[in-house]
């Protein structure tokens, strides 16, 4: 198969940086299960809690507080089941909102923060301890969420507070602790780890009711036999992240640049979130009139993978409903979504930019001749 030359899809998922990949490969190699208790599970069980630490350094907790999953999904459903009256941001992620239930939704702002006096009067509504879940980034405007003020108002209600810190990792440094939350909702290929591995970190004595039951893995807390060669490179990945975080400022610079072409070939282009706080690495740019799927096509034909809104949804381009909640209306249906990172190079964003600025000139011109 012939594939597009510049991947700027990585919030769908990232590349597998090349250490991650010949750790994996050696580890599936090896042979045994974790949980016995000759060598070979030992030599298995050394990998799995080798990585464990990774994590648990990088998030500044301690081991026992890192539950390995099979992804963020799991994660996130697995700790909506600690109480029955949920309140969620209405920008989170489908593993959260469609999970939640009848769940209260906390509104979000037009530049795609959530609405804290909104989430207030959610809190105070009702006297049952609530679950609130609040994102770090959002996934498809990088807008960082205030995360450490929700955790505030939360501790003042009685509230948990889960944190899907997925599209954060590697792009801002933060510890459990530090955001003051009481779990966090991680995967690996976000991040040049692989697919299909993640992790819940818990606050010291929160216990949670397994998802998924059976044999005693992960202190009881997630049954199923450990996939150790994706737990390990998701270790790798998180330790690696720290190189990352030394590029997040270049990328600032990568992406005013790439905002500067843009809104000066095409003034009534949106970037949504632009003036709120936000990673550089995810971008959500709006050509108005111009559908979505128009877009990425004419975008793939010239060598760029970028995606509409979240890859999560049936393979079908749907306005994005973060998008919805901002109030964009019709002009989600016009946004298309560039995300970046480890492997990334500016010229990439440099020849997206021209690329996306001839698509609008044609199609300018279209609207031009058709008036
Ligand atoms: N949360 C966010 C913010 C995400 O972007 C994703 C992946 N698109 C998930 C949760 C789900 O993660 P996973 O694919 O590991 O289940």
């Amino acid at each position: 198969m012939n594939l597009p030359a510049t991947y700027l899809d990585y919030c769908a998922s990232a590349p597998v940086k090349p250490s991650v990949a010949r750790l994996m490969t050696e580890i599936l190699d090896e042979t045994g299960n974790a949980s016995s208790v000759h060598a070979f599970g030992r030599a298995r069980r050394a990998r799995v809690e080798k990585a464990r630490g990774q994590i648990a350094d990088h998030f500044c907790v301690k081991p026992a507080q890192v539950i390995f999953t099979s992804g963020a999904t799991e994660s996130n459903n697995t700790i909506l089941n600690l109480r029955r009256r949920r309140i969620v941001s209405s920008i989170e992620h489908p593993s959260i909102l469609k999970a939640a239930g009848n769940a209260a939704h906390i509104r979000a702002q037009e530049n795609g923060v959530i609405d804290l006096n909104h989430l207030e009067d959610l809190l105070k509504a009702e006297n049952a301890p609530a679950l609130v879940c609040l994102m770090l980034v959002n996934n498809e405007t990088g807008v960082i969420q205030p995360v450490r003020r929700a955790a505030a108002l939360c501790k003042e209600y009685g509230a948990l507070l889960h944190c899907d810190a997925v599209a954060a990792v590697g792009r801002l440094a933060f510890g459990l602790g530090d955001l003051g939350c009481d779990s966090l909702g991680l995967c690996a290929h976000k991040i040049g780890g692989p697919q299909g591995a993640g992790a819940l970190i818990l606050r010291d004595d929160l216990e949670i009711t397994p998802l998924l039951r059976g044999g005693g893995q992960e202190g009881r807390r997630r049954a199923g036999t450990e996939n150790v060669a994706a737990i390990a490179g998701f270790g790798e990945a998180v330790a690696l992240c720290e190189d990352d975080l030394v590029q997040a400022p270049l990328w600032r610079g990568w992406r005013k640049a790439f905002e500067r072409v843009i809104l000066d070939a095409a003034p009534d282009a949106v970037i949504f979130g632009k003036d709120a706080p936000h990673v550089a690495s995810i971008i959500s740019l709006a050509m108005p009139g111009a559908a979505q799927d128009m877009q990425m096509i004419a975008l793939d034909l010239e060598g760029f993978a970028v995606s509409a809104g979240s890859a999560c949804g049936s393979g079908r381009v749907e306005p994005s409903h973060v998008l919805k909640a901002m109030g964009a209306g019709r002009l989600a249906g016009n946004a298309v979504r560039v995300s970046f990172g480890w492997a990334t190079r500016p010229e990439e964003l440099e020849a997206l930019a021209a690329a996306w600025t001839g698509i609008y000139g044609k199609k300018r011109g279209q609207m031009a001749c058709a008036a």
